[in-house]
């Protein structure tokens, strides 16, 4: 295998095989574009089949971190990171701070964060050995989870507003697939504005439960994409938009936390084509990563929540701006939002 035939490989500016005999670490630190400033992505633990499989995830990934931080008006580029192991089994603290030195070897050009199998406390003991490392708790920004939901509320507003020209959410129907850190607290923003949801999830307890205290309707896990509503947000799978769903969906809007929804682009056009507005999802979903990178934030003033979900509540403006270049492209959402994050890091460097 060579690296830089992969598909994903894109330019990336530096591709490092990371490992410590002592503690058996095996890890890949993938940075694909630093125009925008230090690639900022977390890291992900996970028993790949093979150093193959995860070197083409970590340079999918990274690629991706590219995108979506150009897109959240971040100053850090993309980058991300893997470690080939069992989080379950084969995570160590000795694991982790191995990880980070191989991080701090790197000098500021790449910022870890948490991921699949990788913590906030993870990360705490990363701090121990380098500098270079966002999303902790103490003294950080916490549980991304809050800010990812915002986000996405924020943007099922602007998509609302784009699409059926309403403001208020009063009386809106959202169909709520999922109701775990994001989607339950979506579905308590929405709630509070008087939307009527239908909600599903594996966790029969989780539905009960939005079911007594939001009213939600129940929907069986394969109905979900049979409700009539005016949106749909996924906040639980990838590649919830296939060619098995994509006839079934009767909503004017697809707005949610997961990522890849898309099964693959040409589904993107397929949803433009059903008049079904896209809400790109590395868009819709950075209300987390923008909430972490506030750790960065001007010398000496350090975290504030404030300052960070107003930027969090961007992601309405972003998708605005996105919506109306698909129109004026006459290209789908996802398009669209992949021209303008190409511009913003081909372009210049961040002052
Ligand atoms: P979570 O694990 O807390 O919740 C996922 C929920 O989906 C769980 O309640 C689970 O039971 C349910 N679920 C699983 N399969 C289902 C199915 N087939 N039908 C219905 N429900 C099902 O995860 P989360 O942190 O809430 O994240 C949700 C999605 O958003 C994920 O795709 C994640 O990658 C993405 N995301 C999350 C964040 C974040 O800050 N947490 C940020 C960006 C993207």
């Amino acid at each position: 295998m060579t690296v830089s035939s992969q598909q994903d490989f894109d330019g990336h500016e530096q591709v490092v095989f990371a490992s410590d005999a002592e503690t058996g670490l095996r890890a890949i630190i993938a940075i694909h574009n630093t125009v925008r400033g230090p690639a900022l992505g977390g890291c992900r633990m996970w028993a790949y089949a093979s150093e193959g499989d995860a070197v083409r995830d970590a340079l999918r990934l990274s690629r991706g971190m590219t995108y979506k931080n150009a897109l959240a008006d971040l100053p850090f580029g993309g980058g991300k990171s893997v470690i080939i192991g069992d989080a379950r089994s084969q995570k160590s603290p000795e694991l982790i701070a191995a990880m980070g030195r191989a991080v701090d070897r790197l000098a500021g050009r790449y910022i870890i964060a948490e991921d699949v199998g990788t913590s906030v406390e993870d990360m705490a003991v990363v701090r121990n050995v380098t500098r270079h490392v966002a999303g902790l708790k103490d003294g950080g920004s916490g549980d991304p989870s809050p800010a990812t939901a915002r986000g996405v509320f924020m943007g099922i507003r602007a998509a609302v507003d784009y699409r059926l020209r309403r403001n208020s959410l009063d009386g809106l129907r959202v169909v709520v697939q999922g109701l775990g850190h994001v989607g339950w607290d979506l579905c308590r923003q929405l709630a509070d504005e008087g939307v009527r949801l239908s909600v599903s999830d594996i966790r029969q307890d989780h539905v009960e439960r939005a079911v007594e205290t939001f009213g939600a309707a129940p929907i069986d896990t394969d109905s979900i994409f049979d409700v009539e509503a005016d949106v749909f947000a996924p906040c639980a799978l990838g590649a919830v938009i296939n060619d098995n769903t994509l006839p079934r969906l009767k909503v004017a809007v697809v707005a949610g936390s997961s990522n890849n929804q898309l099964a693959e682009d040409r589904h993107g056009a397929l949803l433009a084509e059903r008049s079904i507005l896209y809400a790109p999802d590395y868009v819709i979903n950075a209300g987390g990563v923008i909430n972490i990178s506030h750790e960065f934030g001007p010398s000496g003033t350090g975290y504030d929540r404030a300052t960070a979900f107003a930027h969090v509540d961007r992601i309405h403006d972003t998708l605005m701006t996105i919506f109306k270049r698909a129109d004026a492209d006459g290209v789908p959402t996802n398009v669209a939002a992949d021209r303008i994050a190409e511009e913003r890091f081909k372009l210049s460097r961040v002052a």
